[in-house]
């Protein structure tokens, strides 16, 4: 398939987050766009940028070359893609479809056998870099699934994304993104219990993000969230309950691959905790409010 604006009609749902800004790009870049979201108002700045209401996810799908998701949890991928009024439903032969929510590779593999019968090509390409990576434009994507597919809508992904690379067939995508958030996991324990320690040493936290951040510590998740925790910003970001639904992921793959994680297992439990307390729909960098109150 040859993609440019001016020619590939495209399908988008999921507009929170990630994906509102993700598909602006691609808005921004000429292309035609339907768009769905289960609440309106949240596609209403794509709407005001040239793209066109869709009443649900096969309305999306109807002429579209290529169909993007990027929704929540799952289920939700299962609902848009395979549910009532699902994308599958009005696939067009040739089509392709690239599931963008971090979901489990087991869904995606299934994913990728519905569409085969119906003459379409699903990959899995979950992304990470956060809010300000989609933003910016500046996402890491991996992806799994058929590699002519993957080749064709690369030059959209990379009005997405920066580093983008094809990890294997369909699921190889969502498993590299397991190993993302696996690492995740143990940074996140990692960037808090250090900012704890500094404000318990007496530290200026600032001051010392500014230096270990620059150094064989540094990593994305002390410079861009130390200072939102330093400034107790726990606004999202990342919200805890997509975390928790990605730890649950890996955990589950890990136990089907006969594999123990006891670290990934701690900071789901924290994570569990800080959910249970009512901290759900905050952003990870709230893992901080749990651990402060955690006494030997
Ligand atoms: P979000 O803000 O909750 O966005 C998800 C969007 O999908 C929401 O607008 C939601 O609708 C919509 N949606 C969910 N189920 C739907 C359905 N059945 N039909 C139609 N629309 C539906 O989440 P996000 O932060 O953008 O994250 C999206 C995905 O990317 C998640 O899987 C997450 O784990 C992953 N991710 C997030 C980040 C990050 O930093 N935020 C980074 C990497 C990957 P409503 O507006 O009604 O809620």
């Amino acid at each position: 398939m040859q993609i440019s604006p001016g020619k590939t009609k495209v399908g988008w749902i999921g507009t929170g987050i990630m994906g509102s800004a993700m598909a602006g790009h691609l808005v921004k870049a000429g292309y035609r766009m339907r768009v769905h979201n289960r609440t309106r108002a949240k596609a209403q700045p794509l709407l005001d940028a040239g793209a066109e209401w869709a009443e649900e996810p096969s309305a999306c799908a109807e002429d579209a070359d290529v169909v993007f998701t990027i929704v929540g949890f799952p289920a939700d991928v299962e609902q848009v893609h395979l549910g009532a009024g699902g994308v599958i439903q009005s696939v067009r032969d040739g089509a392709i479809i690239v599931d963008m929510t971090t979901s489990a590779p087991t869904l995606a593999r299934k994913l990728a056998r519905a569409y085969a019968q119906k003459g379409a090509v699903a990959l899995d390409a979950p992304v990470s870099g956060g809010d300000v990576g989609a933003r910016e434009g500046r996402l890491a994507i991996m992806v799994g699934g058929d590699a002519e597919a993957f080749e064709a809508v690369r030059p959209m992904l990379e009005l997405m994304g920066r580093n983008i690379a094809h990890m294997g067939p369909a699921g190889a995508g969502q498993h590299t993104k397991m190993c993302n958030q696996i690492l995740i996991a143990g940074t996140m324990i990692g960037v808090c219990e250090s900012l704890l320690y500094a404000a318990k040493a007496g530290l200026d936290a600032g001051a010392v993000i500014d230096i270990i951040g620059a150094g064989a510590a540094g990593c994305w998740s002390i410079n861009n969230l130390g200072p939102r925790i330093v400034a107790r910003d726990f606004a999202p970001g990342f919200i805890v309950e997509h975390f928790i639904k990605d730890m649950g992921i890996a955990l589950a793959e890990a136990k089907a691959m006969g594999l123990s994680l006891p670290g990934l297992k701690l900071v789901e439990r924290l994570y569990r905790d800080l959910a249970d307390a009512g901290g759900g729909r905050d952003g990870t960098q709230a893992l901080m409010k749990v651990l402060e109150k955690e006494r030997d």
